[in-house]
């Protein structure tokens, strides 16, 4: 037996110690969607599937204002590996952006990188929401990264930065850009 075949017969061995059985296909999925909301065991492969709730926070804000501006509100591509200060890096929220279709990336040229490119621009929404003229809902619903949905609840940008930044000074204050690439498309 090969070093693969023994890792596949040892995983067989923890399904059937470990997984729930069921004996449709039907009532296996039935199982996982009521499960999901506080998280349970995957019948197929043990892992757990859980809805995530992600809230919309304050380092997701203040993200949202950073490459609202530094794009000039979309009209530039920005690689915000190297151009965003390092709270923002810190705090590699800007991606969760996209739950909430505030953000979009360039796809990589090549594809044969699964690496994302790391190249950011905000959306017409995005702006509209990093400027305090639009309402976002608190909490988008994610499933292995697929948006199921969003709460009802709706915030102001403005509070979702709370007392820890000041909106006014975010879109004010001088912001630190090494440089921007230009738009590409
Ligand atoms: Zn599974």
């Amino acid at each position: 037996m090969t070093g693969d075949e023994r890792l596949i017969k040892s995983y067989e061995e923890l399904i059937e110690r470990e997984a729930p059985f069921f004996n449709s296909l039907e009532d296996a999925r039935k199982y996982v969607v009521l499960n999901s909301l506080k998280g349970g065991t995957c019948p197929a492969c043990v892992q757990t599937v859980k809805i995530y709730p992600r809230k919309f926070n304050n380092m997701m804000a203040l993200s949202l204002i950073w490459l609202a501006r530094v794009s000039k509100e979309g009209s530039l591509w920005i690689h915000v590996p190297t151009q965003a200060p390092r709270r923002i890096i810190k705090a590699s929220c800007y991606s969760k952006l996209q739950y909430w279709n505030l953000v979009r990336y360039q796809p990589n040229e090549n594809s044969k990188h699964k690496k994302t490119s790391g190249v950011w621009s905000v959306t017409g929404r995005g702006v509209r929401v990093a400027r305090g003229l639009k309402q976002i809902s608190t909490i988008a619903y994610v499933v292995d990264n697929f948006v199921l949905g969003h709460s009802d609840e709706m915030v102001f940008i403005q509070q979702a930065l709370k007392e820890t930044f000041s909106f006014d000074q975010l879109w004010n204050d001088p912001i630190p850009i090494v440089y921007a690439t230009k738009e590409e498309k």
